[in-house]
């Protein structure tokens, strides 16, 4: 195998090795005395389904590692959008699911709402509530009286989960709104998942009031900023790790008040969804366990910049891949920075930064080819692998390929069919290639015995350019 050969095919292997979830053995109690991730936070905001429980299943390691923080004293909050329950029944459930806690140590979207109605001086104000318990009690505890019936006027409608909400509720809702009252929802999640499909969400009814009275909401949970400010207040955390299995509002939550994320992937989100996200999680975790594990480094993915071409060049090298031409390519390169700051580092020869880590955790590149691109020179330094860095780089470089107009992503690989499909990518026949790809793949040497793929990228709402 010539060394240009290797440039997009063991790039792969060696990402393929990069499993998400910490390090093979490293789960459980740490063997050594190395700080745990969640250490290094001033707290722990928790989401619940798909991240603590699925339905009424525990999820396996959540009441271990909630023990676990507990044991290192490391300050969490359970977090959920769901605004039907109160935090005693959030608690009970809870403890069905094998996991002690209390009811301080929960953050329901309404009481969010009534938060945020209270901080903005809604004290002593009328609502009139389309919603469960969780809504009406969070709402009293923060002084608002709640009308039952058919009043004329309130000077609130609040919208939460309301498993009995029928027309005559929701034509009064409507009513109140259109006449003026503040239109607000606890949540945004159009649907509920239920064990025989979707029912409908918060969301949904929320959108029902909205489309019909004219009146525009503002909505509380995950990812809404008050959702995060309540949490941070309740927690006394500045910059707490929050920590759920949806992108679109645990990790977007979080990004929208510049906080880390982690994103398990017990629940709702997979690995494919990384590359429509809007977002990128700081760390991908096999599990909650990982957050009492020995800490993997965060990943903070940006667009490579002109000092980063020789740190590329010896990343590639260090893993056995021909850099060729990395400075051309740089316009489609993501870069992991090692270094605290992120910023560029362009010492470069060893690839190591002042305190002994590397300068790169990992990087990718996308080389447009016109609609099309090929994905190659994927790697991760070998001190971090199986942490989720090469998943997210590979990521990171498609989602930046998006927004540039790629509508298709090609590589080759001999050995990460894999770690590739997880994220994604199917086998293509070899003669079905468009021309650039296989002119570029040819040139690059990297064809030979390799095994071709391709994924479709969904137009991105961001603009190109
Ligand atoms: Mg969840």
């Amino acid at each position: 195998m010539s060394p240009a050969e290797t440039d997009a095919t063991r790039a792969g292997a060696s990402a393929g090795q990069t499993e998400p979830g910490g390090r093979p053995g490293r789960m459980g109690p740490p063997e050594t005395a190395a700080p745990v991730l969640a250490a290094g936070y001033d707290g722990v905001l928790l989401d619940l389904d798909g991240t603590v429980y699925r339905g009424d299943e525990p999820i396996e390691g959540a009441a271990e590692a909630i023990a676990g923080l507990r044991a290192a004293r490391v300050p969490f909050l359970f977090l959920t959008n769901n605004s039907a329950r109160t935090p005693e029944q959030v608690v009970e459930k809870l403890g069905d699911v094998g996991i002690e806690a209390t009811a301080a140590e929960v953050l329901t979207s309404a009481q969010a709402t009534g938060a945020m109605l209270r901080r903005e001086g809604s004290g002593g104000e009328t609502a009139f509530v389309v919603g469960e318990e969780g809504v009406i009690r969070a709402l009293e505890d923060a002084g608002i009286r709640v009308l039952e019936g058919h009043p004329e006027r309130v000077d609130l409608v609040v919208v939460g989960w309301d498993r009995s909400a029928d027309y005559a509720k929701l034509r009064r809702a409507t009513l109140l709104a259109a006449r003026g009252a503040r239109l607000v929802g606890t949540n945004p999640d159009p649907s509920y998942p239920a064990p025989d499909g979707p029912w409908p969400g918060a969301g949904a009814l929320l959108a029902l009031v909205r489309t019909a009275s004219g009146v525009e909401p503002v909505v509380v949970g995950k990812p809404s900023r008050p959702m995060m400010e309540a949490a941070a207040d309740r927690l006394g955390a500045a910059r707490p790790l929050m920590v759920g299995d949806r992108l679109e509002t645990d990790v977007a939550g979080a990004e929208a008040v510049g906080w880390d994320s982690a994103l398990v992937l017990t629940g709702s989100s997979s690995l494919r969804d990384l590359v429509e996200a809007g977002g990128a999680p700081t760390y991908l975790l096999r599990d909650l366990r990982a957050l009492v594990a020995p800490a993997i480094p965060a990943a903070r993915l940006r667009a490579a910049e002109s000092g980063d071409a020789l740190a590329v060049g010896a990343l590639l090298r260090a893993r056995g891949l021909e850099p060729g031409r990395v400075a051309s390519r740089l316009a489609g390169t993501v870069v992991a920075p090692g270094t605290p700051g992120g910023e560029a580092v362009s010492s470069g020869r060893g690839g190591t930064g002042s305190r002994g880590e590397p300068a790169l955790l990992g990087t990718a590149c996308v080389e447009d080819l016109g609609a099309d691109g090929m994905l190659r020179s994927v790697a991760v330094d070998a001190s971090v692998e199986g942490c989720g860095i090469g998943s997210l780089v590979v990521a990171g470089a498609l989602r930046a390929a998006r927004v540039r107009g790629v509508r298709r992503a090609f590589l080759f690989t001999d050995g990460a069919e894999r770690f590739f499909t997880a994220l994604g990518f199917s086998p293509v026949d070899p003669g079905g290639l468009p021309a650039p790809v296989r002119v570029a793949a040819e040139a690059a040497g990297c064809t030979h015995g390799a095994t071709p793929m391709c994924r479709e990228l969904a137009a991105s709402a961001a603009p190109a350019g």
